[in-house]
């Protein structure tokens, strides 16, 4: 079977593939959007998690013929209101670094007890035939006072999972799918992309 991820994000088919195949797939070729170079960026207007990882994820099956499988993350801040939320990739509009060096500034006065945040990441599969599946994950903790670490990307070297001292660019690829929000839908979507 062939699978096709929603995503032009080497790092993200790498991480989809060892998580597809950890949960059992075999026999399945999992493509990512580099590998179909005609189609184009896919606009993520939806107002919700759920519905921008639908809308890739059947835009992809609508295109290539082929089972589609896609998410939608972010990081929500509960002392920003839940931002930036949808807009995390995009919060600063000048990177990785420089999201995290903004969100510092915004908690800048916000107290320990007050800095807990959760990443999301909402799985969908979309297959040809019509059948329509989504999975959620959630990962807890807090927000640093200070970049730590160099794995992972994103916010990670500012994101203190609860229960662990340290941040989540300074855990093992395998340590973070284990409690990771990506690795909790990947786990709960999985069974309906293999069968
Ligand atoms: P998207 O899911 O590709 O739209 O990107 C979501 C954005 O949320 C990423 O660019 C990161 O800024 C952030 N994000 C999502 N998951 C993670 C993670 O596991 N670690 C760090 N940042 C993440």
């Amino acid at each position: 079977m062939k699978l096709v991820l929603a995503t032009k994000n080497s790092g993200k088919v790498v991480e989809f593939r060892r998580l597809l195949e950890e949960l059992g797939a075999r026999n399945l070729d999992v493509f990512g959007l580099d590998a179909f170079p005609e189609i184009g960026d896919i606009e993520e207007t939806g107002t919700t998690f759920e519905e921008n990882s639908l809308l890739k994820a059947r835009t992809i099956c609508n295109l290539t013929g082929l089972p589609a499988l896609a998410d939608d993350s972010g990081i929500c801040v509960d002392a920003l209101g839940g931002a930036p939320g949808l807009y995390s990739a995009r919060y600063s509009g000048q990177g990785d670094a420089a999201n995290n060096a903004k969100l510092l500034d915004a908690l800048k006065e916000v107290p320990d007890a007050d800095r807990t945040a959760y990443f999301i990441c909402v799985a969908a599969f979309v297959r040809p035939d019509g059948f329509e599946h989504i999975e959620e994950g959630r990962f807890h903790g807090k927000i640093a006072y200070e970049v730590v670490g160099s794995g992972g990307f994103g916010y990670d070297p500012l994101f203190v999972p609860d229960g662990l001292n340290c941040t989540s660019a300074e855990l093992s690829a395998a340590e973070k799918d284990a409690i990771s929000h990506r690795g909790k839908a990947m786990r709960a979507i999985a069974p309906y992309i293999i069968g």
